[in-house]
């Protein structure tokens, strides 16, 4: 990998009282890398997303982006969530707020953006979603997949460095999974650094540059899509493929 990794997570353990979710995870991310983690229910891929975004703190272990410590205590925490954007299955968009401001509300009250200005980037990020017609409704009057696509804009509305998506089409009605897929791939060709959290396989083998299989805790093996796909080494991840393929 040539330059500074956007990611890199060294020795990396979570443990929640005695259950221990991360057990050592040693991962890095190039610029414009697309890096798909995919595993059984339970291994800790949210877990693993989550402590990238600081929405948890490691047991141990360090997390950095484009070399900056962010998992040092006197981190702040506002800075990582403007550089690190995240996207979950639940798109927990502000329901009392218009699609516009729910895109624009973090450029005024973090990035301290006047209104104006904000909600046009956030008018920006709309189009680029392909619902810049929605921008004055609510959420509740979008479909899912729309409001998955409202989450993207709100994220990337910070301009970040580093996107993570935590199965954001698991909560879609089949016929919504697509337009979110389509974004996500754009994005990806865009030259966005994306770690994928997906049950989508067909996306992890078509977009990703590499895959991760993690397994109780850890990464158990890890390579390009047509290797992890086509000839997996470890027994663990061949059972896993049975089961999803
Ligand atoms: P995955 O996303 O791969 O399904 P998670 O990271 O969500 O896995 O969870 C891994 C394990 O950690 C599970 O056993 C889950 O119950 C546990 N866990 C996750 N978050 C918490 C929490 N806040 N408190 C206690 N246990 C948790
Ligand atoms: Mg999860």
């Amino acid at each position: 990998m040539s330059g500074t990794p956007v990611v890199r997570i060294e020795a990396l353990h979570k443990s929640f009282g005695p259950l221990k979710v991360l057990k050592g995870i040693d991962l890095e991310i190039g610029q414009g890398e697309v890096v798909g983690i995919i595993g059984p229910s339970g291994s800790g891929k949210s877990t693993l997303l989550r402590t990238v975004n600081r929405l948890e703190e490691p047991t141990s272990g360090r997390i950095f982006v484009h070399g900056e410590e962010i998992t040092r205590p006197d981190t702040d925490i506002d800075k990582v969530r403007g550089k690190v954007g995240m996207v979950f299955q639940s798109f927990n968009l502000f329901p009392h707020m218009s699609v516009v401001e729910n895109v624009a509300v973090a450029l005024r009250k973090i990035r301290k953006l006047p209104r104006e200005q904000a909600d046009a980037i956030a008018r920006r990020r709309l189009d680029e979603v392909g619902l810049l017609a929605k921008a004055e409704a609510r959420p509740a009057g979008l479909s899912g997949g729309q409001q998955q696509r409202v989450a993207i804009a709100r994220a990337l509305a910070m301009e970040p460095e580093l996107m993570l998506f935590d199965e954001a089409t698991s909560a879609l009605d089949p016929e919504l999974v697509k337009g979110v897929l389509t974004i996500m791939s754009g994005l990806a060709e865009g030259g966005m650094t994306m770690m994928v959290v997906t049950h989508e396989m067909g996306f992890a083998r078509e977009v990703c540059d590499r895959v991760v299989f993690m397994d109780a805790g850890q990464v158990v093996e890890q390579g390009p899509p047509a290797q992890i796909f086509g000839s997996p080494s470890s027994p663990r991840l061949r059972d896993f493929l049975a089961q999803v393929l």
